[in-house]
């Protein structure tokens, strides 16, 4: 039977079940609470420059077709998405590069370059997470809500050794220092820190092995904006500078939303893309909290967050030595990731990402002009770090750093520039102590042991998105809006509704 849907929050994993549920007839409206959607995925329009606020790397290109699918659509015609090659190019501190190609006998030539010793062990390697892959991605688009199920798999975790720290697994293969960071340098894409993250987390270097790297022409915003034409001509609703303040319930069940303007929202069913942590500790009231108390809310370990400065320049920048997509690492590696993720200091250093999207897709750009973003791993706000003051000086220092090393005379070319910092996660998208990934990725915090895409708490409330099964990145929350949108299913079957 048609049910009236709420979904909170505008970001892929509310947009995916959004979508998701008006394909299977649902009266779905959908509130974001700010002014456009996408939430991390939020793109900015600032002189003629379009800066996609978050994801760049966009992988498994089969889940965005298969939401286009569920709706009977073809999502070619919504927005184009192009391969690159390589997808990534990781400059060590002396500004040498290793090229992450998708052609395997590419990528030996660049393991060559480095150490061909490593060759042969690249293939154990890569055969090894072959194994970790066929044994996780049936899951990843499946609910872990028993602990039965988390059981089951248990022993192929330890004879895969799936519970390893990432680069602990890589290293047992790899023996170059910079080819160990190049191949175990994925969780920081999901929050997680290579020294803590199991290794079952390298089912990502086969998700891109498997379908590669892509970009979205007209940037990640144009997926958003594919996404919401679809949902419209599904009849969904949008409610754009819509705000939840409080999910009221009653014997177990949601009744309705109250929004910041005072007005209520009565609904059958909710599903919730808002942070869960931040959710169940500010939106839901402590009557309804029996798992989710704010001391076991406290007692979750958090991702790290980011400091991001989009900036454009009116040169082009295709003589330097980037690419699409560029990791600049440090010096140090593990010490540098223990400050951010243990002593949670700001360290002095930094390891950056550098996005350089118009060096494919110029129309991102004014003409003759060059579009960035660096991202650059800060702690999140457990940290003592006064970011109003300091905003200003740590933008300065990393965009001298790439002046210096990267790109000349940066500083008297960029003519439109924006940044977000840790502050930006908490107060504008509403996400626990400021962490740009939500909960981190570790053993203890994964699958069955995450926060369940079915609420603990209330029955007819539904999580998706960075926070609940399967975890962060864009590929994964959008699996996420579709577990919970099978869920509903199911559970209104069950019901007989
Ligand atoms: C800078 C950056 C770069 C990244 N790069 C990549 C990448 O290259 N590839 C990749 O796969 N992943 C990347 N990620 C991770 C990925 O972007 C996220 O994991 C994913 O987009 C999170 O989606 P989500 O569904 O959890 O929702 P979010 O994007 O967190 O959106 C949640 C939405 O809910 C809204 N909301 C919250 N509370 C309320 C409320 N009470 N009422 C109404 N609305 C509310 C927020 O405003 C927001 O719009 C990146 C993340 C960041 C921050």
């Amino acid at each position: 039977m048609k049910k009236t849907i709420a979904v909170i929050g505008g970001g892929f994993g509310g947009l995916a079940a959004a979508i998701r549920l008006a394909a299977q007839g649902h009266s779905v409206d959908l509130y974001e609470k700010r002014d456009k959607l996408g939430g991390r995925g939020y793109q900015y329009d600032i002189n003629g420059f379009k800066f996609d606020g978050g994801p760049t790397v966009i992988t498994a290109p089969y889940i965005f077709d298969e939401i286009f699918e569920a709706a009977g659509k073809q999502r070619e015609d919504y927005f184009k998405l192009v391969p690159l090659d390589p997808f990534y190019r990781i400059f060590d501190h002396q500004g040498n590069h290793f090229d992450y190609r998708h052609d395997h006998e590419q990528m030996l030539l660049e393991i060559d370059r480095w150490n061909p010793d490593d060759r042969p062990n690249y293939d154990r390697f890569v055969e090894h997470t072959r194994k970790i892959f066929s044994l996780f991605h049936p899951y990843t688009d499946k609910p872990f809500l028993g602990m039965p199920a988390m059981l089951r798999i248990m022993p192929a975790v330890i004879k895969l050794a799936g519970y390893m720290p990432t680069y602990a697994f890589v290293s047992r293969y790899i023996r170059h220092d910079f080819l160990r960071r190049v191949f175990s340098f994925h969780p920081l894409l999901i929050g997680g820190n290579p020294f803590d993250t199991p290794s079952l987390y390298t089912l990502i270097v086969q998700f891109e092995k498997e379908w590669g790297v892509h970009y979205a022409i007209g940037g990640t915003g144009a997926i958003v904006a594919g996404f919401e034409r679809l949902f419209i001509e599904l009849g969904g609703r949008i409610h754009l500078n819509s705000e939840v303040k409080e999910i009221l319930g009653e014997d177990r069940r949601v009744k309705s939303l109250r929004m910041a303007d005072g007005s209520v929202h009565n609904a059958d069913i909710v599903v919730c893309n808002g942070d869960v942590p931040f959710v169940y500790k500010h939106l839901i009231h402590k009557n309804f909290r029996k798992k989710y108390t704010d001391a076991r809310i406290d007692r979750f370990n958090f991702s790290t967050s980011l400091f991001v400065i989009y900036f454009g320049t009116k040169r082009r920048y295709l003589d330097s030595k980037l690419a699409h997509h560029n990791i600049i690492m440090n010096q140090r590696y593990k010490e540098l990731l223990k400050d951010l993720f243990k002593a949670r200091l700001l360290p002095d250093d930094f390891s950056l990402y550098l996005h350089m999207p118009t060096i494919t897709d110029p129309s991102i750009a004014p003409e003759g002009c060059e579009s960035f973003y660096v991202l650059s791993l800060v702690p999140n706000l457990k940290a003592n770090v006064d970011w109003q003051t300091l905003a200003e000086t740590y933008k300065a220092r990393v965009l001298d750093f790439l002046q210096d090393n990267y790109l000349p005379d940066l500083r008297q070319n960029i003519i439109a520039e924006h940044f977000i910092d840790p502050l930006h996660f908490q107060n504008t998208l509403n996400s626990y102590h400021g962490a740009a990934f939500s909960i981190k990725p570790t053993l203890l915090q994964s699958a069955f042991f995450r926060p369940h895409n079915r609420s603990e708490e209330l029955d007819n409330l539904y999580f998706v998105g960075a926070g609940t099964h399967p975890g962060a990145g864009v590929p994964a929350v959008l699996s996420s809006g579709k577990i919970a949108a099978n869920l509903i299913q199911s559970d209104l079957q069950q019901s007989g509704e």
